[in-house]
C-alpha cells in the first residue's frame, strides 16, 4: 500500500483484518498525528479534512457514487466500533443539518426526505422548527435533518488506524516511493517498489493511494490519470455565542454550502473553501465566513485561532474517485476529491474484492 491518508491507511487496516500481509509506505508515518501547525504548506487531504460524512443526504439515488456512499455509511458504524479504543478514541458524531438556501432547494429537500425516511432524513420548515431542530441561524426556508449523517474527526481516525495497524502487525515504512517496476518475467509475480532510501520492497500487489501524487508513480508505467488540485481552507474560530445558540447544535451544520462544526465548548470549525490551484486566496475565507449573508454577528466577530489549507485530488474529465485495476498486481484507489474520508470504508472493501479476484486468477 502506498500512501497513508484515510484511504491508504484504512485500506491497509481492512486488508490486514482479512488476513492479508500488508506493508504501508508513506513518509508521513515518521510523524506523530497532531499537526495543524503548517499554515504555509498545504496539508495532505486527510489532515486538512473536516471528516464530514454526507452519505444519505446525497442528491442522486443511483449510480456508482450513490452506491459507494451507501456502502460506506453502512460500514462506518462498524469501523468506528472496531477502531475505537481508550488510547485512541473514535466517535461517529450525528446528526447533520443542511439549511435550504431558497425555495427551490427547500422543495427538493422536501421530496428527498419523503423518499428517504427509512435512511433517517426529515424535512423541517421554519414554521415547525422546534428546539430539537435548530435555534440558529433563522432557518428561513427550512432544511434537512439527516439523523445518520455526521462526522468522524479525521485526526482521531488516523490515530486509531495507526494503533490498529501496529496491532495487526502491518509493516509501516516511513519512506517515499521513488518508482514502481513490473515483475521481470512471466515466472516472477513480484512488483518491485523502489524507495527514496534506495531500498527495494517486493510484493504481489501494489495499491496506489497517493492522491495528487499518483500520476508521478503511474506515468512512467504508461498510465495517465491526470488530477487537478482543488484547495480548501478551514478556519478554527473562538466564538462567544449566546448560550442558546449552542443548544441542540448538530454534529455538522451546513449553511450556504459551508460546514460549521462545534468541536469544543466555544470553538467552531468553518470550512471549506473550493479554490482551483494550489495557492490559497486571502478573500475566500472572508466570503465563506459570511455564509451568504446569514452569519450572525457573533460569528463574524469571532477570533480566528487557527487556519489551514489542504489539497483535494479531483480527477480530470472523469468522476471521482478513481478505482481501477490498471494491470495485474497494480491497483489505483485515488482521486477521492471531496469525499475521501466518507468513502474510505467502501474503497477498502472494493480493493479487497479486486485482490481476491486477482489471487483466484493467479491460482488457476
Ligand atoms: C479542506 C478540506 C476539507 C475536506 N473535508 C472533507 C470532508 O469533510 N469529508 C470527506 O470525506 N472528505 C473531505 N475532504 C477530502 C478528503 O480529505 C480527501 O478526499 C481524502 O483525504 C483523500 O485521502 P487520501 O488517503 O486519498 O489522500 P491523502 O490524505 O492526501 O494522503 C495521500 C498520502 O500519500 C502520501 N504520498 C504521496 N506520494 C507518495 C509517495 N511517492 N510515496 C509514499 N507516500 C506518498 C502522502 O504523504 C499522503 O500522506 C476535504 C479535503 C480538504 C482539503
Amino acid at each position: 500500500m502506498i500512501g497513508a491518508g484515510a484511504v491508504g491507511a484504512g485500506t491497509a487496516w481492512h486488508l490486514a483484518c482479512q488476513g492479508h500481509r500488508v506493508t504501508l509506505i508513506d513518509p508521513c508515518l515518521a510523524e506523530s498525528i497532531n499537526h495543524k501547525n503548517s499554515h504555509h504548506e498545504p496539508l495532505n487531504g486527510t489532515d486538512a479534512s473536516l471528516g464530514v460524512l454526507m452519505g444519505h443526504i446525497f442528491r442522486r439515488s443511483s449510480g456508482r457514487a450513490w452506491r459507494l456512499r451507501q456502502r460506506s455509511m453502512e460500514l462506518w458504524p462498524k469501523w468506528v466500533e472496531k477502531l475505537n479504543h481508550p488510547e485512541t478514541p473514535l466517535h461517529l458524531d450525528t446528526p447533520l443539518i443542511q439549511l435550504a438556501s431558497g425555495p427551490e432547494e427547500a422543495e427538493r429537500m422536501q421530496s428527498l426526505a419523503k423518499q428517504r425516511i427509512e435512511l433517517g432524513l426529515e424535512y423541517f420548515t421554519s414554521a415547525n422548527t422546534s428546539s430539537r431542530h435548530l435555534p440558529w441561524p433563522n432557518p428561513g426556508y427550512g432544511g434537512l435533518r439527516s439523523q445518520n449523517d455526521g462526522r468522524v474527526d479525521p485526526l482521531a481516525l488516523q490515530r486509531a488506524l495507526r494503533r490498529s495497524l501496529e496491532r495487526k502487525k502491518v509493516s509501516l515504512l516511513a519512506s517515499r516511493v521513488k518508482s514502481l517496476h513490473r515483475p521481470n518475467d512471466r515466472d516472477d509475480t513480484h512488483w518491485r517498489v523502489e524507495l527514496d532510501t534506495g531500498d527495494i520492497t517486493h510484493c504481489h500487489c501494489v495499491v496506489v493511494c497517493t492522491a495528487l501524487a499518483s500520476n508521478l508513480l503511474l506515468n512512467p508505467l504508461g498510465h495517465s490519470l491526470p488530477m487537478a488540485a482543488v484547495l480548501g481552507q478551514v478556519l478554527d474560530l473562538q466564538v462567544s455565542a449566546p448560550a442558546t445558540s449552542w443548544d441542540h447544535w448538530p454534529a455538522v451544520l451546513v449553511c450556504a454550502g459551508v460546514n460549521l462544526i462545534r468541536h469544543s465548548k466555544d470553538q467552531l470549525l468553518l470550512g471549506a473553501t473550493l479554490e482551483e490551484g494550489e495557492q490559497p486566496s486571502a478573500h475566500e475565507p472572508l466570503i465563506m465566513r459570511r455564509l451568504g449573508g446569514l452569519a450572525p454577528n457573533w460569528l463574524l466577530q469571532a477570533e480566528v485561532v487557527d487556519h489551514w489549507h489542504g489539497l483535494r485530488a479531483r480527477p480530470s474529465g472523469r468522476p471521482a474517485p478513481l478505482l481501477e485495476v490498471l494491470e495485474q498486481g497494480l491497483i489505483l484507489a485515488s482521486g477521492h476529491y471531496r469525499n475521501g474520508v466518507l468513502l474510505a470504508p467502501a474503497t477498502a472493501e472494493w480493493v479487497q474484492h479486486q485482490i481476491n479476484i486477482e489471487s483466484i486468477t493467479l491460482q488457476k
